[in-house]
This record gives structure tokens, C-alpha cells and sequence, in this order.
């Protein structure tokens, strides 16, 4: 952070930790780095793509797809991961790794938004973003952000979580963390059940799709409902493609 900063990129830390230049433009955090590197009298070689590197008695020896080859005595490999193949970081890197010796473990995706398997009446909502939303994946609960996509959830809650999800995997999404759900039931028992998830705050548009979703199945009697006192806070279940 000092690097950038003393460099000319003024940055700020969110709540949550992350760091972002204050003009909140991205392109400010490479144009600095760039200034940095070129300052030190170092020349970046655009539009090469190293296919293949060996090492060499003086260093290493690497050669680009347009057959040309480069000496150098260090070497310091950098490509990326296999994210975003679009920017050229396609995985390669893991290939020249391996040429040079090095074992790779098998990488798995993060920082992903995850696809449900039949995500029905749900994809009506998309754009709904929920504040403050539970995951439940197996035994664990994590709290944050969560964003319903055309296919599934993103969001930071899951963004930061999906590392953590295998193919299938079973999530549940708490909206009623407190427990409220019961008692408001048993408060309101003339209330349709669209009105009382609307009262957990809930939106409209997602509360008509759960509906609708249970639709499949019979929904429960409000008088089940009251006595149903067990595990009020699970309200949906989704797996993962
Ligand atoms: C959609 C998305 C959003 C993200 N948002 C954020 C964010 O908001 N904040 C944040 O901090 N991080 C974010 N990240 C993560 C961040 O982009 C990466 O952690 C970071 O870019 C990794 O830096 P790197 O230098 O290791 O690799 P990269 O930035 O991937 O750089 C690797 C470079 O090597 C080049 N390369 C690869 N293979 C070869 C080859 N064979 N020959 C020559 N060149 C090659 C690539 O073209 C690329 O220029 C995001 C990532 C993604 C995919």
C-alpha cells in the first residue's frame, strides 16, 4: 500500500478490509505500477506469449509464440491463475511451472458466483440484492452481502465463500436468522404467507417466488406452521451446479 501511495495512488480501506485507489478507478492502481516499473529503466515486452522455458547454464531460456527467444539470469514467474483466460491468464503459467520441475496442486475455483441447479421462479429475482443474508454450507454459517443473479447468488457473501463449495453442493439461505418467523405466524394468522415474509423483509418479488417454488410440494397449514417451533430460521435450501 505505502508503494502505491508514495507513488501517487492515494487508496482507502473499506469496513470489510479491501483496499481500493480513492478514485475508485482501477486503472489508476495499473498506470502507477506501470510508472514504477518503466521509471526503473525496465521495458515491458506487450503481445508475447511464452510457450515454453528452460532452464540454461546461465539462467533460463524462454520462447514466446512467435518463435522468439529470450535469455535472462532470474526469472520470476507471474501469469496469473486460470480465472480469466480473456486477460491471458489461461493457466499456462501452471505448464511453465511444471517445465521448470515444479509440482502443481490442483487449483479450484474462487471469487465465483454460483450457479443453482434449477433455479426456477428464482430467476425472476435477479438483481434483488439481501443485506446482512446467513449461508449455511454443511455445519458451517457464514454471514455478508448476497446478490441473486439470472442463474444463482453473488454477491461478497458469496464471492468470498465460494472457494469453499464443491459441484452439488447443498446451501441453505437463512432470511430469518431470529427466529421471528413462528411468532409472527402466531401473531398474524389471518396474514397471507407472501405478507408475513414480507415482514422478515423480504421483497415482494423473491417472497412470491418462494411461494411458488413450494408450490410443488403442499404448503403447510398456518396451524402447522404454529406448531412447527423447529428449525424456524431454514427457510430455503438450493444446490450448487
Ligand atoms: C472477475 C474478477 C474480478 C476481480 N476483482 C478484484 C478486485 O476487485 N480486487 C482485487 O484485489 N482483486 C480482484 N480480482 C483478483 C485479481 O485480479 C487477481 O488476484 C490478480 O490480478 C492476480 O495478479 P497476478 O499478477 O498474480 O496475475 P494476473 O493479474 O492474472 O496477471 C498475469 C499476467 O500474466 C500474463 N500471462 C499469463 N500467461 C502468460 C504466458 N504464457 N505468457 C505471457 N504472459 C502470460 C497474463 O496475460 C497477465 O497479464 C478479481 C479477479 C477476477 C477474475
Amino acid at each position: 500500500m505505502r508503494l502505491l501511495e508514495d507513488a501517487g495512488c492515494p487508496l482507502f480501506t473499506r469496513e470489510d478490509g479491501k483496499v481500493f485507489p480513492q478514485s475508485l478507478r482501477s486503472t489508476d492502481v495499473r498506470d502507477t505500477l506501470l510508472k514504477l516499473v518503466i521509471n526503473k529503466g525496465h521495458h515491458v515486452q506487450y503481445h508475447s506469449r511464452i510457450v515454453k522455458v528452460e532452464k540454461a547454464d546461465h539462467g533460463f531460456t524462454l520462447y514466446d509464440s512467435n518463435g522468439i527467444e529470450y535469455s535472462t539470469a532470474k526469472l520470476i514467474l507471474a501469469a496469473g491463475g486460470a480465472a480469466y483466460p480473456q486477460t491471458g491468464s489461461d493457466g499456462s503459467g501452471y505448464d511453465l511451472a511444471k517445465q521448470l520441475g515444479h509440482s502443481i496442486l490442483d487449483p479450484k475455483p474462487a471469487l465465483a458466483a454460483v450457479k443453482i441447479r434449477s433455479f426456477g421462479s428464482f430467476r425472476e429475482c435477479a438483481g434483488i440484492t439481501l443485506p446482512r443474508t446467513s449461508l449455511k454450507l454443511g455445519k458451517q454459517m457464514m454471514q455478508g452481502d448476497l446478490l441473486i443473479t439470472h442463474l444463482g447468488f453473488s454477491g461478497p457473501l458469496i464471492l468470498d465463500n465460494s472457494y469453499r463449495m464443491q459441484p452439488s453442493a447443498r446451501i441453505g439461505l437463512v432470511f430469518d436468522a431470529a427466529g421471528r418467523f413462528v411468532d409472527l405466524v402466531k401473531q398474524h394468522p389471518r396474514k397471507q404467507l407472501s405478507s408475513i415474509l414480507q415482514l422478515l423483509d423480504i421483497p415482494h418479488r423473491l417472497s412470491e417466488a418462494i411461494l411458488q417454488h413450494c408450490g410443488g410440494v403442499q404448503l403447510p397449514s398456518s396451524r402447522a406452521l404454529r406448531q412447527r417451533q423447529k428449525s424456524p430460521g431454514r427457510m430455503a435450501e438450493a444446490r450448487g451446479v
